[in-house]
């Protein structure tokens, strides 16, 4: 008889809509308010890619040795070079990086030798095409530009 009166007038859903209720006053709210609210990215976040350059000199930190793209699951990166006769030494000369087939997993970052690779904390690097995803050396060392979105 208890459940029948329970079902009848509804009691569960009443009780419920009182808890739903209750939580409707804005300090209980805690869902993220992005984009009004930056999110916290986690400390070991791997977002956009960069190539580190001498914060002094401005020279790229990248010795071209290639170990970032061998370790590249995906093959996506390409780094050109050309040896420097008077130094023997390998210099970069272009660096490309799909980031539309990159999977941020990371193995490229750890294999470079001298920290030139670094996957950056931003993480507004979506768009509506693929144009433009293949970044050059020049973008990879100005950094990613993240679209300041605003609601
Ligand atoms: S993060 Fe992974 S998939 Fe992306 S470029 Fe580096 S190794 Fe390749
Ligand atoms: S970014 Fe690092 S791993 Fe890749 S070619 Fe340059 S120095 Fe080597």
């Amino acid at each position: 008889m208890r459940k029948f009166f329970r079902t009848v007038f509804l009691v569960d859903l009443l009780k419920g809509l009182r808890v739903t209720f209750r939580y409707q006053h804005p300090k209980h709210i805690c869902t993220e308010q992005y984009p009004a609210q930056r999110p916290r990215i986690g400390e070991r976040y791997r977002g956009a890619p960069r190539l580190n350059t001498n914060p002094e000199t401005g020279e790229t930190l990248c010795i071209a040795c290639n170990l970032c793209a061998l370790a590249c699951p995906e093959n996506l990166i390409v780094v050109g070079s050309e040896r420097n006769e008077q130094t023997r030494r390998k210099e970069l000369t272009t660096f490309t990086y799909d980031t539309s087939r990159c999977m941020f997993c990371g193995l490229c970052e750890d294999a470079c030798p001298v920290d030139a690779l670094e996957l950056t904390q931003d993480f507004e690097i979506a768009t509506y095409s693929r144009e433009g995803q293949i970044w050059d050396r020049q973008m990879l060392e100005e950094g990613p530009k993240p679209t300041p979105y605003e609601c």
